[in-house]
This record gives structure tokens, C-alpha cells and sequence, in this order.
């Protein structure tokens, strides 16, 4: 299978923050692949703007460093990687001051193509990167923002944001990214949904009987320790990506594939959000890892912070409060320094209401899993008769629609979330970018949960490092007579 890759048009791209982490470990090897896949115009810009005070060979040479590093995809022709580099700019710029606008401004007074700002710095920028935006005459009604993670930390500050932001810029210029939007699996989800026959028509509370989500990290809080202390796996995990993809599982098909009709199921679900209860929540912080306590100490050690009361795990039970999902709880998981990697998101089916096979044969459930990392690809789970001879037993197989085995090496080909997302920025396509009231709603329903633990003086339980997380989040699943699925890499 060849894949079809459709050229965007030409564009200036300005990557604030264009020397920092996220930029050379993403953003930039990711413009790089669509440069090497002919998806990039040969005549687009890269604008880097940051505070370092480099030239523009030195920024190249820094960049083409990264994506050595961090390039991976296929291999490039010769010279790809060299005409690449030539597309880009550098200017040194305070967001917080005047250095460097003017030469910015004059870069892209030239600019009759698309203009892209993408906001890949602190937010507490945010503000001050819009308002000099506008006040050098670049934030006209073609110019573009992407901002990042985090939009805030609770409604009240994501509700400032969004405020300052809408002071310069119409919503329909705001690109919010959350790349859990931008997984290939995501996408297919609502192609699984909304493009078969087969699934929808079971896709209710009659039929299913929960819905699990998990997204489990192997990795510790790393060189973050003094910015997740403050945030959390609620701010940092669930309020946005893990939300997202609730949203996706649980929301009505929407009339088009378009970015407001989407947006708006996604949102009718936030809202429809119930709740969660003190007795459904479990929160745990790390151990460390015996015999390596040096590499890999404690989470209160890590963060330097003894007497932290963050939770680096967190596990929660909620319901989607409407006809279709009333009585399916959604059970949703996510930690660091567990037992393996991995993001799934799993249906699990009700039983048969009647075995005509008799006791012997046991228990089935279809399980229809979706797997964002990884190995991206969905499997169903499906009860048939264990071959050979000996009665009627069986046995739960899986069919298997792992996307690299299907669809070949070429078809297969996995386009990283970010590379996706920052040319569906340049296509214009908001359809995968969270809108502002969105990102207020699931603040609201965040918000409260953070409040009460907060208040109960709750501290969270330690678990053990390479764990499934801490007993009591397998406790809450058995009250309800579930099991959470392994957690497998
Ligand atoms: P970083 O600290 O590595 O880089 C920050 C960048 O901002 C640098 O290029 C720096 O020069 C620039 N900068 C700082 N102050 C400035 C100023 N006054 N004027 C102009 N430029 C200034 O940060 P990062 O890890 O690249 O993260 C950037 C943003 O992306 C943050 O909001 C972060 O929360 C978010 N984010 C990062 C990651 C990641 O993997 N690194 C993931 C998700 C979200």
C-alpha cells in the first residue's frame, strides 16, 4: 500500500521557544519528516524565536543535532536534511520585552502565506506573546497560535488564559494541542465508531458493561520533579489527554466529521460528567526502586520535597450521566513508574445473558481494546470452541488489527502526533485541537475532585515502583466485582 501524502500549503511557521525541549525533541524533527515525506513545500519557513542569543547557522547547526538525535521516521535522500535547514530562521526575542520583535516583524512582513505562531514556551508567555503579536501588527485575522499544555491549572486561571488569548485572537485562530488528539489510534477510534456498522449499535450501557482507560508510564517524574509537584497526574494526565479520549469513547456520533460538531459532543460529554465520589478515588505516590534507590529514589525524594502530598498514580471511577451511558462507569488510570508502558483504552462487553454451554464452559465477555502506545492497533476479543477433541470448551482469542501487521510497512507508516498536528494547524483543521470552553469544562469537573482531597487533608498511598499501582486501586475495582486488565507493554 502506498500512502498518499498531500502537500500543505506554503507557510511561516514561528516556533517560540524554538530552542527549548519540547521544540527540538518534537516540533522540529517532526517538521523534518514531512519535509522528508514531500508533505512540507519546499518554499515554507521555519522561524525559530527564543532567547538565546545565537545566529542562524548556529541554530541550524543545533537543529539538525536534534534531529539526528531525535529524527528517527525513514531514511531521507541525501541533501533532504541539508535543504531542510535551509528553510530556517533564527531570531533571538524576549517575549517579555522588546529585543527582537522588529527583526521578527520584518521577516514576516514579507509573509502572504499562512502564518503559524506556535507557543511552545512556559504559559505565563502566553499573554505576553499575543499582546506583542498584536502590537507588532502580526496578529492580523490569517495568523494562527498553537499553544501547549498546560492550559491552566484549575477553571480559574484556564479561564484568564483563555480570556487574554481572546483579546487578540478569534477561538478560530487558537490551536489548542493536547497530541493524545494526534495519535494515529485516536483518529481510527472514531473510524472504528462512526465508519463500521458493526459497533455503534452496541455502543450503550445495555451492551457494555464498563470502560477502562489507562495510560501507564514506566518513567519516574525525571528532571519535571519541581514543575509536577506542583500539578499532579490529575492536571498533568487526566484533566486533558485522558478526559480527550473519554470524550471520544463516550461521545454521540457527530453530524459531520468537522471541527465544532465534533468539539461540541466532545463537550456535551464533559458536561455530562458526573461527580466523583471521595471512596472512588485512589492516589499514590512511588517507591523507590529497591536496590537502585540512587537512579531511581522514592517520588518525594525525586521532587525534593519530603513532605509532598502530590500523587504520581491515580485511579478514579466516574459515570457519563445521559441515556446512553447511564449505568456504565468509566474506570480511568494513570501513573508513573509502573509495571510497563502503556496507553489502552478497553470496552468490555456484558455477558452472554444465557450460556447454552453450561457452567463448565466458564464466563465470556468480548473486550474490544484499543491500544494508543504501544504497537498502535485495536483488538477484539472474541469467544470460540478451544480446537481438538473433548467437548464443548472455551476459549477467549483475539482478532487482531495491530496497524504495522495490517496495513504493511508502507501503509503503516506512523506519523508522529505532533507532525500531524502542526500541519493540520497549517491545513487550518481544528477538528483535533481542544476548543476553550472544552478545556473550561473539564476544569470544572477537575476542579472540585482536586478540592476535596485537598480538603480531607488526603495523603497519597505509596506503591511499589514497576507496580500495577497501589492495592487500593485493585481494591475499588474488586468492590464493584471487576478486575483492572495487566497493564502490558
Ligand atoms: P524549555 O524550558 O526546554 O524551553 C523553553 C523555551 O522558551 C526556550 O527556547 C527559551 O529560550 C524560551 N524562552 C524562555 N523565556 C523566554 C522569553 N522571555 N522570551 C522568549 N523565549 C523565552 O521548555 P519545553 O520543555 O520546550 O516546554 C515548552 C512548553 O511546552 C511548556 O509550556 C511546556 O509545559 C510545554 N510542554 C512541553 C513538553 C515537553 O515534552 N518538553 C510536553 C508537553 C508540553
Amino acid at each position: 500500500m502506498v500512502s498518499r501524502v498531500i502537500p500543505v500549503d506554503p507557510f511561516d511557521l514561528v516556533i517560540f521557544g524554538g530552542t527549548g525541549d519540547l521544540a527540538r525533541r518534537k516540533i522540529l524533527p517532526g517538521l523534518f519528516r514531512r519535509y522528508c515525506a514531500g508533505q512540507m513545500p519546499d518554499d515554507a519557513r521555519v522561524i525559530g524565536a527564543a532567547r538565546s542569543e545565537i545566529a542562524r547557522d548556529g541554530y541550524r547547526e543545533m537543529v539538525a543535532e536534534a534531529i539526528r538525535e531525535f529524527g528517527g521516521g525513514p531514511a531521507c535522500e541525501d541533501g533532504t536534511l541539508d535543504a531542510f535547514l535551509e528553510r530556517l530562521e533564527y531570531v533571538a526575542i524576549d517575549a517579555r520585552g522588546e529585543a527582537g520583535w522588529t527583526e521578527l516583524q520584518a521577516l514576516m512582513a514579507a509573509s502572504d502565506r499562512v502564518e503559524a505562531y506556535y507557543f511552545s514556551v512556559a504559559p505565563s508567555l502566553f499573554g505576553d506573546l499575543a499582546e506583542r503579536l498584536q502590537s507588532y501588527g502580526m496578529a492580523d485575522d490569517a495568523a494562527r497560535i498553537v499553544v501547549e499544555k498546560p492550559f491552566g491549572r484549575d477553571l480559574a486561571s484556564a479561564r484568564e488564559l483563555n480570556r487574554t488569548l481572546a483579546k487578540y485572537f478569534h477561538e478560530t485562530q487558537i490551536y489548542r494541542i493536547d497530541h493524545y488528539l494526534g495519535k494515529e489510534t485516536v483518529q481510527n477510534l472514531m473510524a472504528v465508531r462512526f465508519g463500521n456498522m458493526l459497533f455503534e449499535p452496541l455502543w450503550n450501557s445495555q451492551y457494555v458493561d464498563h470502560i477502562q482507560i489507562t495510560v501507564a508510564e514506566t518513567v519516574g517524574v525525571g528532571g519535571r520533579g519541581e514543575y509536577y509537584d506542583k500539578s499532579g497526574a490529575m492536571r498533568d494526565m487526566v484533566q486533558n489527554h485522558l478526559m480527550q479520549l473519554l470524550c471520544l469513547i463516550a461521545m454521540e456520533p457527530p453530524a459531520r466529521f468537522d471541527p465544532d460538531a465534533v468539539r461540541d459532543e466532545k463537550l456535551k460529554v464533559i458536561r455530562a460528567l458526573e461527580p466523583v465520589e471521595p471512596h472512588h478515588i485512589v492516589r499514590g505516590q512511588y517507591e523507590a526502586e529497591p536496590g537502585d534507590e540512587e537512579n531511581h529514589p522514592d517520588y518525594r525524594t525525586a521532587v525534593g520535597n519530603p513532605r509532598s502530598r502530590t500523587e504520581s498514580f491515580i485511579a478514579l471511577k466516574t459515570h457519563v450521566a445521559n441515556w446512553r451511558w447511564a449505568g456504565t462507569p468509566f474506570y480511568l488510570r494513570t501513573g508513573k513508574r509502573m509495571v510497563a508502558r502503556s496507553s489502552e483504552i478497553s470496552v468490555i462487553f456484558k455477558d452472554t445473558p444465557h450460556s447454552i454451554f453450561g457452567e463448565e464452559a466458564g464466563r465470556h465477555r468480548n473486550v474490544l481494546s484499543i491500544r494508543l502506545q504501544p504497537n498502535e492497533g485495536i483488538t477484539l476479543g472474541v469467544t470460540i470452541k478451544e480446537p481438538g477433541p473433548g467437548g464443548m470448551r472455551l476459549i477467549d482469542v483475539p482478532l487482531d488489527m495491530t496497524f504495522a501487521d495490517a496495513l504493511g510497512p508502507e501503509g503503516g507508516e506512523s506519523v508522529d502526533a505532533y507532525e500531524r498536528l502542526v500541519m493540520d494547524v497549517i491545513r487550518g483543521n481544528q477538528t483535533l485541537f481542544m476548543r476553550g470552553d472544552e478545556v473550561e469544562a473539564a476544569w470544572g469537573w477537575t476542579d472540585p475532585i482536586i478540592e476535596g482531597w485537598t480538603k480531607r487533608g488526603e495523603a497519597p498511598k505509596p506503591y511499589a515502583s514497576h507496580s500495577e499501582g497501589p492495592d487500593a486501586s485493585e481494591q475499588m475495582m474488586a468492590r464493584d466485582h471487576r478486575k483492572w486488565r495487566k497493564v502490558e507493554p
